[in-house]
Formats: structure tokens, C-alpha cells, sequence
């Protein structure tokens, strides 16, 4: 692996760290879009609810203001219609309104008037009637329509206050010549829509049909009687359907207003919030959305920095871990890039990569070295290594089971220790052979074991060679002979004995025949060959069964190997035909021991299986060995010649032939 170049020259590439505090502050981006998003939600329902604010409050403002002069209206209709108005009895009608006066606070003062003179005036003593109408208009067209109407304001001719006068026909045969004025102080209106009863900063005003101010929440006595504001004028034509519109004051303070009608008066009720209160909450909200961001990217700028701070420590460990490596050297002093970083770490992920795949390869050996480890160990046959003096370099466990030994015990010893002195020959004459050819096959040999007995094993090597050809190493697997030598000596013992008797067989007999001849020939002792056959035994087979005759001849078997020395060897030559090898025996004395075993056959009662007893005589041929013999067969023809001439001459007897 090596480090990636690191150029000195001036790049388009960003440093790390001017690259992290980008990205943090282009973190601060949807936070200024949300910011943004929320003061102008919030911005949105300030002002709908503003609106709904300003609805509602002008509405109750307006009902208080018409439930003001319909009260005094009602006052007036009262009066209009008392007995003493009827019968037009001034003096009494006045005393009347001044009562009324004197109980109703609101109303300042009562007069009645005609079309061109006032009556009276309860304000004035009864009879002082040199005051002008005030407010001529609204007096003609009370009368003319003969329904009731409200003036403007208008300075009061007594009391040289602003007032406002409301004007009842009295109606008499369809006909309206008098008409009753309530005089109200534009106070007692000033004080309905008084800066008290709204919410701070809100302005009120009450303005008539012409658009003049009748009574206002600030500034009344500047204002009242004096042309309303072009923003209220401009609401008055719109108040049919009263709607919130942005304007001014007759300060020239910028608001938000709604305008609409007095219910049931040509009066109109104008609200209005200045814009300052309304911005005001933003502009908190603004400052404190702009601290905020501050703080964040502040934080977000402090994080990019010790983040950066913080792997530039981590990517120089790792640089100085490849230096140490032995890799490519790291320029000093070169700011780490970002496009560098990612290659550092894509190149540190591939050697972490490549070492878990090293890891794994391992394992795997590992496992597969244990595997066959374990089966050497554990194999079914024993399997050595020998140098070429013959000594012992490894064995696995099987052997050593074998031996009773343990591996320490038999390295660097001669193999030949651990055979027995039989099979030491055969190794010391075949190991120089095998160490030569590099091959040996099937050599039998003696392990000489734990135990103590000799086990048969068979050996089959090849050489390791070294890289001049060299013989190294045997590479020798030992497999256990044991069991194949008991089979082998069992299908040699089966080769050799007459299945029926368990005596010698024919080829058995001519094998130690011929033992005998070469023993004979050594020695110069003699040895007689005897010959006998049983008499007449078609009829035992005729009389007993085939079975019978089977049981005769094992018995007679077992007489003969009875009746004979040790040293001879009784065989069954076939049918009832059997043979006897006499060593070291001259004629007359096997002559002698043949007629003893004549008579003792003959004596001996057989019991056969089915609890019989039959009686038997043999007929016997003899001869003795003598050195023009070619072969056995020579002498076998003597002493059969011998036994047909005891058939011949009455049977049971025993001939001999020189
Ligand atoms: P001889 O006195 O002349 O010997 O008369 P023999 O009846 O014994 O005549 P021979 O020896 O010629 O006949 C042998 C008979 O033995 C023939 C055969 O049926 C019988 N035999 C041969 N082998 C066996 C055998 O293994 N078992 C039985 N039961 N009988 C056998
Ligand atoms: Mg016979
Ligand atoms: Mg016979």
C-alpha cells in the first residue's frame, strides 16, 4: 500500500477543514428556510387574528354606541308621547324634560323646537328662547321624514361644550311640526370608545354621514368636529361589508383599520391597531430567531472544527502506522485533503479487508492441517518415517498404540528395536535395497509390542527424495498382519489334514514322506512305510449307511494315532485306504508294532452312532525306505504290492515286502 501523492501546488480542492465548515454552515441552511417559513406563518396568523380581533371589537363597540342613542331615543319618544306633549302644554312638557334630565346623567339637556325657534330648552330657564337651532339640517329632515336622526357634533350655544343633538318628531295627525332634542355631551360618546375599553394602543373613533370626527378614544378635543382621516372616509364607503385595510391616522401613525355602520344611525365606528404593535412581535420573533441561528452555527462551526481537529489526529496515527510499515513516507506539513482523506480510508478498509481474508485463509490451512493431522494419527494402519541409517523421524499414534510406547520413546531410535529377532534379519537385508530403489512392497515382518507377543505386520514403503535425489525419508505405512496370517495358516493347516479324520492328507503324507526320505538320506536311519485297508468295508456301507462307514473310519483314525507311537505319521490316502510313516524304524520292528495294531483293531469293538457295535480287520502291507528309492511312490508301490497280497491270501494279516 502506498500513500497517495500529496501535491504542494495551489488546487481547487478544499482543505478538510474549510470543507467541514462549509458543511456546517450549509447545515444552517434549512434552519434559515424554516425560520424564515415560521415568522411568516406566524406573521399570517398574527394578522388573521388580528382581523377576527378587530371584528369583534368594533362590533361590540358599535352596539354599545347605538344601545346609547337608542336609549336616549327611547327617552325622547317617551317624552314625545307624554299627555303634556299631546295636549302641547309647554310649561308642563318643560318641567317634564327636565325631570328626565335630572335622572338621565347622559342626556345634558332636552329642548323642543319647531321648524325655525326653539321652545324651550331645559338647560335655560323656561320662556329664554333667543338661542339659535343648532344643527338646522338634521331638524328639517327629522320633521320632513317624520322619523327620528342624529346630528353631528356642534359646539353647544349654553354650555360652549361639544355636544350632539338626537331628534324626535312629534307627529300630530300626520303631521310633524314639532320636534324634541336631546342634547348628549360628546364626553359621555368620548367615553364608550375611551383608550380604557380597548387594548393597548388601539384607537377608536366615531365619525357621522359627512366624515366628521363625533367623538374619538385619543385626542378627542383636538380631533371631534373636525374631518375624519382619509383611511376612515375611505372605510366609510366600504362598510357595508366591513373589511380590515391598512391606512393612517389623523396623527399619521400607519394602522390597520376597519370601519362600520352604527346599527340603525348614520353614524360609523372606525378601530384601528397601529402597524407598530403588530410589528413589534415579529421583530421580537425575528431577534430571536436570528440568536438562534447565531448559536447554531456558532455550535455547528466549534463541532467542525474539533471534528476535523479530531481526524487529522486519527489519519496522522494512521500514516505514521503505514511509515512504520516500512510504506511510503507522508510529506510533511501538507494539509490532508478531503478527496486524500477518502483514499487513505478506502485504502485502510482494503487492508483491513485483505487481512481478514489472510485470517481466513489461515484458518482454513489450519483446519485442514489438524484434519490430516488427526487422520494420521488415528489412520487404521501404522505409518512411520525413517532416515537412511533406518532410524525412527515420526510415527503416528497407531503404531505407537502397538508399540506401548510414546513418540518421544522411539525418535532418533533404530526401527530394528522395536522388531523381533527374526524380522531384524529381514529388515537389515532389505532397508540398504529399499534405500536404493526408493520402493518396498509388502515385506512381512514382527513388530515386537507392548504386550510382549510378536505381531505380523507387513510393511510397504516409498522414499522421500531430496531436491539432488537424494533418499531423505521412507514414507512406510504398517498394516497389521495378524489376522491375515491366522487365515493363512488356517487355509495351510486345511491344505495339509483329511477333512473326515483330522489325519495327515495325501499331499501332507508325501511332504513329510519326502522330509523323511531327505532325513533318512542325512541320518542313514531307516523308516518303513505301512499301508492298510479295511476289509469288506463295502458291506459295512451296505449294512450301516454311508454315514455308518463314515463313523468307522474316524474311528479307526483315532485308533491308529492310539495304537502308533508318537513318532509315526498316520495319513488317509483316500477311500478306506490309509498310510504310515515309521521314522527311524527298521522292517521287523515295524513288522512287530503292525501286527500289534492289527490284532488291536481287530479286538476293539467299533460302537457306531446309532449304538451298534461292528467288528473289523484291516489287511496291512509293509515295506521299508531303501536308498534306490527314486521317491515315495517307489516305496508306496512295495507296500502296496504287500497289502494286495494280504487281501489275497485271507485279509486280516499283515505282509511284508523287502
Ligand atoms: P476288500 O476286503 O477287498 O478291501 O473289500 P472292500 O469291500 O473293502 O473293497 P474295496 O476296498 O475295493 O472297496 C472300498 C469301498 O469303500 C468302496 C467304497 O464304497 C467304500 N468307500 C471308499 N471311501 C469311502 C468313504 O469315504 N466313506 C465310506 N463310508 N465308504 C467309502
Ligand atoms: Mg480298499
Ligand atoms: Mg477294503
Amino acid at each position: 500500500m502506498s500513500m497517495p501523492a500529496l501535491p504542494h501546488a495551489t488546487t481547487l480542492r478544499l482543505s478538510l477543514r474549510t470543507w467541514l465548515w462549509g458543511l456546517s454552515l450549509l447545515t444552517t441552511l434549512p434552519l434559515l428556510v424554516f425560520a424564515l417559513s415560521v415568522v411568516w406563518e406566524f406573521k399570517e396568523f398574527q394578522q388573521r387574528t388580528l382581523v377576527e380581533h378587530l371584528e369583534r371589537r368594533s362590533n361590540e363597540l358599535a352596539f354599545t354606541v347605538a344601545e346609547r342613542l337608542e336609549s336616549t331615543l327611547g327617552t325622547l319618544n317617551a317624552l314625545a308621547e307624554s299627555d303634556a306633549a299631546l295636549a302641547l302644554d309647554v310649561p308642563r312638557l318643560h318641567a317634564h324634560a327636565k325631570r328626565v334630565v335630572a335622572r338621565d346623567p347622559g342626556i345634558r339637556a332636552i329642548s323642543l323646537v319647531t321648524q325655525d325657534r326653539l321652545l324651550f330648552l331645559t338647560a335655560a330657564p323656561l320662556g329664554r328662547t333667543g338661542l339659535p337651532v343648532s344643527a338646522p339640517d338634521r331638524l328639517e329632515a327629522a320633521l320632513r321624514t317624520q322619523s327620528p336622526n342624529v346630528s353631528g357634533p356642534f359646539l353647544s350655544p349654553v354650555s360652549h361644550i361639544q355636544v350632539v343633538a338626537l331628534t324626535v318628531p312629534m307627529v300630530r295627525e300626520g303631521e310633524a311640526l314639532y320636534a324634541l332634542r336631546g342634547i348628549l355631551e360628546v364626553e359621555s360618546l368620548n367615553s364608550l370608545v375611551s383608550a380604557e375599553r380597548l387594548p393597548k394602543g388601539w384607537i377608536a373613533g366615531i365619525v357621522d354621514a359627512t366624515g366628521t370626527v363625533v367623538a374619538r378614544s385619543h385626542d378627542a378635543a383636538r380631533y371631534v368636529g373636525h374631518p375624519a382621516s382619509a383611511s376612515f372616509r375611505q372605510g366609510i364607503l366600504t362598510s357595508g361589508k366591513p373589511t380590515a385595510f391598512l391606512g393612517a391616522t389623523l396623527e399619521g401613525t400607519p394602522t390597520m383599520n376597519l370601519v362600520r355602520p352604527v346599527f340603525g344611525f348614520d353614524w360609523y365606528l372606525g378601530l384601528a391597531v397601529p402597524q407598530s404593535i403588530l410589528n413589534a412581535q415579529l421583530t421580537d420573533m425575528l431577534w430571536h430567531m436570528a440568536g438562534l441561528g447565531l448559536l447554531w452555527v456558532g455550535l455547528s462551526l466549534f463541532a467542525a472544527m474539533a471534528f476535523s481537529h479530531y481526524l487529522l489526529r486519527q489519519m496522522k496515527t494512521v500514516v505514521q502506522a503505514m511509515d512504520r510499515a516500512g510504506e511510503a513516507p507522508l510529506q510533511p506539513q501538507t494539509p490532508l485533503r478531503v478527496s486524500e482523506l477518502a483514499a487513505i480510508i478506502g485504502q485502510f478498509a482494503a487492508t483491513q479487508r485483505s487481512e481478514a481474508a489472510m485470517r481466513g485463509d489461515r484458518d482454513v490451512a489450519m483446519l485442514a492441517r489438524e484434519q490430516v493431522q488427526d487422520l494420521y494419527d488415528h489412520a487404521p494402519c501404522g505409518y512411520h518415517s525413517l532416515d537412511a541409517q533406518g532410524r525412527v523421524l515420526r510415527m503416528n499414534q497407531t503404531e505407537l498404540q502397538w508399540l506401548g510406547l510414546s513418540l518421544a520413546q522411539v525418535q532418533g531410535r533404530a526401527y530394528t528395536d522395536f522388531l523381533t529377532p527374526a524380522s531384524l534379519q529381514v529388515f537389515q537385508e532389505r532397508f540398504p535395497q529399499f534405500v536404493q530403489d526408493g520402493q518396498v512392497k509388502d515385506l512381512e515382518m514382527e513388530l515386537h509390542t507392548a504386550s510382549g507377543a510378536a505381531m505380523p505386520i507387513l510393511v510397504s514403503a516409498t522414499a522421500i527424495q531430496d531436491a539432488e535425489g537424494r533418499f531423505a525419508a521412507s514414507r512406510s505405512m504398517v498394516f497389521d498382519h495378524t489376522e491375515k496370517k491366522k487365515v493363512q495358516a488356517q487355509l495351510e493347516h486345511m491344505a495339509h489334514i483329511d477333512a473326515l479324520t483330522e489325519l495327515s492328507n495325501r499331499r501332507d503324507f508325501y511332504e513329510k514322506a519326502a522330509h523323511e526320505i531327505a532325513r533318512s538320506m542325512r541320518s542313514g536311519l531307516p523308516f518303513c512305510v505301512l499301508m492298510l485297508d479295511v476289509d469288506h468295508f463295502k458291506q459295512v456301507n451296505d449294512q450301516h449307511g454311508h454315514a455308518g462307514g463314515d463313523d468307522v473310519l474316524r474311528r479307526l483314525a483315532r485308533m491308529l494315532v492310539a495304537q502308533l507311537r508318537a513318532v509315526d505319521m498316520p495319513a488317509r490316502l483316500g477311500g478306506e485306504e490309509f498310510a504310515v510313516l515309521m521314522p527311524g524304524t527298521p522292517l521287523p520292528e515295524a513288522a512287530h508294532a503292525a501286527e500289534r495294531l492289527r490284532g488291536a483293531l481287530q479286538a476293539t469293538p467299533i460302537v457306531l452312532r446309532d449304538g451298534q457295535q461292528i467288528h473289523i480287520t484291516v489287511s496291512i502291507g509293509l515295506t521299508q525306505w531303501n536308498a534306490d528309492d527314486s521317491d515315495i511312490e517307489a516305496t508306496l508301490k512295495r507296500a502296496d504290492a504287500a497289502l494286495y497280497r494280504a487281501k489275497a491270501t485271507g485279509r486280516n494279516r499283515v505282509c511284508t515286502e523287502h
